[in-house]
Parts: C-alpha cells; sequence; structure tokens
C-alpha cells in the first residue's frame, strides 16, 4: 500500500512501518539510561506484546493496548499549559515544558495521539496512572469515542483527566496509555519496534513542580468619594472578593490568593479630567504609609466616582514596580474602577496588579505605552493553550495577554513565568526580616505642571537612581538623587521617590528642581520645579 509520511514523499511500506520514523523518536534510542535502552532491545523484537501491565489496579478493568494509535503528546496545563512528553519522550528541560507547574493546583492533564492509516473509529479508553511517594496509585480513565485526529482545541478530541490540588504533590510519577474499551478485543502485535500507546515510552515521568506555598496577598480599599453633595463608595461583599480572587488564581501561578477588605479611603473633590486617577493614588500612598500593612501586600482602591472622572480610564497602578523587596511595599498601590461588582471589577484589578508586580505593557491595540521589548509572541498573544482552574474553560493561544488593552485576555506563558519569580519572593515575606527601611520623599509629577507630596518608608535600589533633586540656590550640587518612573496606564504622569533628609528639608523651604529621566521605555524626560516644603518630616507618625 502506498502511503505519504511526513514531508510528502510517497513511499511504499508495510502497513505498520508507515510511521515509524516518527513513532518512534531518536530521542528515545539515544537516551543513555540503561533503563530505555534495556526497553528499546525488547521491543525491537517482532512480535512482543505490551512490554508493562495496563496501569491498572484492582478496581480497574484488565484491558489490553489500543490497535492502530500512538499517544504522541502529554500536557498539564494549570492556567498555562506545559508539555510533559513529546513524540514518546518525557521533557526533563524546564526550556522545553514551557512553564514551571506548581505542586497542589488544580491540574488539567491531557494526552494527544496520532492514528495509522488503518485506524477504524471506535470506543478507547485514556487511562492516567499516577504513583504517589507513599505507595498510593490513583488511576483516571476517560472514556473516549476516538473518531479522527487529536486536537487541541476541542474537549472530546484530546483525553483529559482533571486533578484536584490534593492528587498534585511532589515526586508523584505519572504514565498514560491508550486501552481498547471491549475488553475481548485482541491484544496487538508490535512488530519491528512499533510501540504501544503508552507515554512516557521508557517508563513514569516523574512530575518536576514547584512545591513552596506561593500566596498573592491584596487589601481592597472601598474609596468613599464625596463631591457636589454625591457620596458613593463601593459596598464590598464576601461575593466580591471571592470573584477577585478567582480572577487572580486563575491567571497567577499561586496557590492561594488571599483578599481582605481595608478601611474606605475618603477622597472630596473632583478627580478631574487632567490628574487620572492620581489624587487617588496619592491618597491610597498616604494611607499606606501611616498605616503600614504586610510589604507583600497588594494595595488596591475600587472606586465609582461622583463625576464620573477620570474620562477614559479603568485604572492606574502607582507605578511599573521594581523587583519586589520589603523596602519597596509603596510600589504595591493601585486602583480601579468598581463598576459596581467584585466581578465587574476584575479584569482592571489583574492588569492593574500586573503592573504592581512590574510588569510592562505588551502590546496589541497599539494603544499601550511602555512596552515590554522582552515579550515572545506577537500581536500580545498568549501563544499557548490556557486553561481557567475555576471556571474549566479552555484559552485558545490567539486569546491576548492580560497586559494588552485588547480583548479576550488571558495569561501568557511569559506572564506566568515573570509572575511566578516575583510572586516567589513575596510568599517569602513572612518569614524575612524587612531591615532598615529610610524615610523617603515620594510624589506624583502631573502633566499639568502640579505635584503632589507625602512621606513614606522604603529602601530605594541605588541602581534605580535616574533622576536628582537640586536646591534651586546651588543649581550646580544635586541635593538628592531620586528615582523617578512613570505612573502605569498613565500619560505624562511620574511617580518620584527620594530618601529623606534634614539637609533637604532646609531647601526645601526654598524651591527645589527635578531633572532627569521618567524611566520606561521612552526616557521621557522630566525637568520640573517642585515645592514640597509643606512636608514636615518631624510629625510624621508612618514607620
Ligand atoms: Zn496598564
Amino acid at each position: 500500500m502506498e502511503n505519504v509520511p511526513e514531508g510528502g514523499v510517497s513511499v511504499v511500506l508495510g502497513p505498520r512501518q508507515r510511521l515509524l520514523g516518527s513513532w518512534y523518536p531518536r530521542k528515545v534510542v539515544s537516551r543513555s539510561t540503561a533503563h530505555a535502552v534495556g526497553w528499546v532491545a525488547t521491543c525491537l523484537v517482532a512480535g512482543c506484546g505490551p512490554v508493562d501491565d495496563d496501569g491498572g489496579d484492582a478496581n480497574t478493568r484488565v484491558l489490553s493496548y489500543a490497535n492502530d494509535i500512538r499517544l504522541v503528546r502529554l500536557a498539564a496545563n494549570q492556567g498555562v499549559q506545559a508539555t510533559l512528553v513529546a513524540d514518546g519522550v518525557e521533557l526533563l528541560d524546564p526550556v522545553e515544558r514551557g512553564i514551571d507547574l506548581l505542586t497542589r493546583r488544580t491540574t488539567l492533564m491531557q494526552g494527544f495521539w496520532s492514528l495509522h492509516v488503518d485506524f477504524v473509529p471506535r470506543a478507547l479508553v485514556g487511562r492516567l496512572t499516577i504513583d504517589y511517594p507513599n505507595g498510593r496509585r490513583l488511576v483516571r480513565e476517560h472514556d473516549l469515542f476516538v473518531e479522527g485526529p487529536s486536537d487541541e482545541g476541542t474537549a472530546g478530541a484530546s483525553f483529559y483527566w482533571l486533578l484536584a490540588p490534593e492528587e498534585v504533590v511532589a515526586g508523584m510519577e505519572y504514565r498514560a496509555r491508550i486501552l481498547e474499551a471491549d475488553a475481548a478485543a485482541p491484544a496487538p502485535l508490535y512488530l519491528d519496534g512499533e510501540v504501544p500507546p503508552v507515554a512516557p515510552l521508557h517508563g513514569p515521568g516523574e512530575l518536576v513542580a514547584y512545591d513552596s506555598t506561593l500566596r498573592l496577598t491584596a487589601i481592597i480599599v472601598p474609596i468613599l468619594h464625596r463631591f457636589g453633595g454625591c457620596e458613593r463608595k463601593p459596598e464590598v461583599t464576601e461575593g466580591d472578593l471571592l470573584a477577585m480572587a478567582t480572577a487572580l488564581e486563575q491567571l497567577n501561578p499561586v496557590h492561594v490568593a488571599e483578599l481582605t477588605l481595608g478601611d474606605p479611603v475618603a477622597f472630596d473633590g473632583s478627580i478631574g479630567e487632567l490628574k487620572g486617577f492620581g489624587p487617588i493614588l496619592a491618597e491610597l500612598a498616604a494611607t499606606r504609609a501611616a498605616n503600614p500593612v504586610a510589604p507583600e501586600a497588594f494595595y488596591y482602591g475600587v472606586i465609582d466616582s461622583c463625576d464620573g472622572y477620570p474620562a477614559g480610564l479603568a485604572g492606574q497602578a502607582i507605578t511599573i514596580a521594581g523587583a519586589p523587596t520589603m523596602g519597596n511595599a509603596q510600589e504595591r498601590i493601585a486602583v480601579g474602577r468598581w463598576n459596581g461588582s467584585g466581578a465587574n471589577a476584575a479584569s482592571t484589578f489583574v492588569h492593574e496588579l500586573g503592573h504592581a508586580q512590574g510588569r510592562m505593557h505588551v502590546r496589541c491595540s497599539g494603544g499601550e505605552a511602555g512596552i515590554d521589548p522582552q515579550y515572545p509572541h506577537s500581536g500580545g498573544r498568549i501563544g499557548t493553550w490556557g486553561f481557567g482552574i475555576h471556571d474549566r474553560w479552555l484559552r485558545p493561544p490567539s486569546g491576548r495577554d492580560y497586559m494588552t488593552y485588547c480583548g479576550s485576555e488571558w495569561v501568557s506563558d511569559y506572564g506566568w513565568q515573570y509572575s511566578l519569580s516575583v510572586l516567589d519572593v513575596l510568599s517569602g515575606f513572612s518569614s524575612a526580616s524587612a531591615g532598615e527601611l529610610q524615610a523617603l520623599v515620594a510624589g506624583i509629577l502631573y502633566p499639568d505642571g502640579t505635584s503632589q507630596w507625602w512621606l513614606q518608608r522604603g529602601a530605594l535600589d541605588p541602581l534605580a537612581f535616574n533622576a536628582e533633586l537640586v536646591d534651586e540656590t546651588h543649581p550646580g550640587e544635586p541635593l538628592a538623587k531620586a528615582v523617578v518612573r512613570p505612573v502605569a496606564d498613565a500619560e505624562h504622569t511620574f511617580y518620584v521617590q527620594a530618601p529623606w533628609n534634614a539637609q533637604w528639608e532646609r531647601a526645601a523651604a526654598r524651591g527645589l528642581h527635578i531633572r532627569g529621566n521618567g524611566g520606561g521605555s521612552g526616557q521621557s524626560t522630566v525637568s520640573r520645579a517642585i515645592s514640597i516644603a509643606q512636608l514636615d518630616a518631624t510629625s510624621w507618625s508612618g514607620r
């Protein structure tokens, strides 16, 4: 018979040899473990049968391997897909797997097949066997009528097994098989090195996963907006917090998102057109500085403003946060519209917390400023299959990263790994010491030339200094170095931090000037006369 293997060259081969080249991966042959080599030798004998048991236990049916089908790929998805097995071979290199998995997180395992040309559509069983370090075995089966080729997107065209968090532990070993559903079906013969539909081919794979507990802690602060006889404050219920936590947990590599409701913060007057959410961010920052909360916590204001301002904005973060330290807790502040409920607030919340984790924008709509040059997928696409651990929906790779301004948002593999590196550090704070924090003066510079200032504590990274403060009466000698960064999702608005000192306090009464670049990808120049004389460090209670 004539078959056309990959590459389009027609060859004439026996029916079972046709797919040998791609079926039998070279990687397996070259694996140096004695285990793998021994197995290969066994199955190169013409007519050899299944090489191990059927992966069942006392409660499962005895079934034979399915004929004319191969189990070529296994994937695990906790939000973003990781490939565990490709071409039958376990991927040991984390880069090849795509992303890092977590233990104790809901996991969708999927098995994808390829069919021999002689395959006859029929009922098959996908059996996933997991052996735990404590000796327990978990067997999970998916009965499926296999009609045609495997397909990533259609739930009906892959074998899938959903593992609960407690079923995903360190050191567990997995292996999947495709079996005939008909117990009376004859066991297939394997000729000339052909292999049964089992993955990994050489033996059980070990789930390599991140095992420390990862938390995302956020305090939700309702803004009481009072303006022109109107008073509005979001009434945040337990259900609202749950909706926001659910969104965070689906889109971040965490075991748990812990949200608590903070005391309301009042803001009087119109927010106006020119300053965006800046005045609210300044109020939140001053409140957090005066009432310190856990340094790892994200501090998020929610507002339904009386006058609808700021027009056209959904939310802002005080800045694109630097690498997480106990000294830059004041960079984990953001605000967003409430839109009446936690469910309606969730998408902006996730985006702004992305900035507060240090993420820049991903280009998609063209309206995004401050683009991350490292982002690997074009058009802002997530680039791999997504899966919601709470809503159980699959998302195609054409979806957009949540740091774009486009819709259909999900987390990319890139975003997942980025957040993992940040949340890993933040989750370790509770057992660490804060060290020495210094008094800082912080402020927001607005596009209209005005600015707002407050005092806070923190520790600035010396490498981040990109501006200097100058006493206008002695312009040649910089008074202090400063860190100036853009306010996220704002235009021409900058967040400034600088060490406070007594010399500066005296100079402040005479007037200061800040000069430098505004950070971010645009490196906007900042040169501005500022007045911070109203700050009184001696009466400040922040610690
Ligand atoms: Zn943004």
